[in-house]
């Protein structure tokens, strides 16, 4: 497995793939293994790296992982394979904005796919959430953009940079959903339905 997991890497470097940050990985693995979740939804596979890593916690735990992204969602099927977890990992090739969930529900939910949509996905998703489980949000510190949109040149960056600033506000200021803020690798959220604490 560690052998995979390295190959993964070297694969994503070659190929600009991002895939998630060592640190923040280790956060969630944390969580998982503090919480004893056992049911995991991702929003966002790429060649299923953080998918692989959360399953390999304990042997209890399944995962649901969205991927739209044609030849990132083969690669991801082949890499679950490889290590053996297809019976634990199901990777759904469509957009997660699209798909159509019924009697499922989760321990954590993590949104790692497109920045621009974290509102709508969060949105969509809250649903579909086990009494007392979170949804965790990677990438909110966007490589130091975010909180520094006026130095940026480019109109695209600076509209996504924004977009990141507007789901944070969402967050905060959100009635249903305590969230907390952690300086973990490129930013995470860790978000609970207030009536669940
Ligand atoms: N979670 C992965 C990991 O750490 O190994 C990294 C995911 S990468 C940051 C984001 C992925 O989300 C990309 O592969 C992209 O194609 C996918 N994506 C973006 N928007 C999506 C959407 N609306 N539905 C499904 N996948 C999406």
């Amino acid at each position: 497995m560690k052998e995979q997991i390295i190959e993964m890497e070297h694969y994503a470097k070659e190929h600009n793939v991002p895939i998630i940050e060592k640190d923040s990985i280790a956060f969630i693995l944390k969580f998982i293994k503090v919480n004893d979740v056992k049911e995991i939804l991702e929003l966002g596979s790429a060649i299923g790296y953080s998918a692989i890593l959360m399953a390999s916690v304990k042997d209890d735990v399944k995962i649901t992982t969205i991927e739209r992204d044609e030849a990132r969602y083969m690669e991801c099927l082949k890499n679950v394979k490889k290590c053996g977890l297809e019976k634990r990992i199901e990777v759904v090739y469509q957009d997660a904005l699209e798909v159509n969930l019924s009697g499922v529900s989760y321990d954590l939910i993590f949104i790692d796919a497109a920045k621009g949509q974290y509102t709508k996905f969060f949105e969509k998703y809250k649903y579909f959430l086990k009494p007392g489980g979170v949804i965790i949000t990677d990438n909110l510190k966007f490589h130091g953009h975010v909180g520094n949109r006026n130095q940026i040149a480019s109109r695209n960056l600076k509209q996504l940079v924004g977009k990141i600033e507007n789901y944070i506000d969402f967050l905060k200021n959100n009635d249903e959903f305590e969230t907390k803020f952690y300086d973990v690798g490129d930013g995470l959220s860790v978000s609970i339905r207030k009536n669940d604490i």
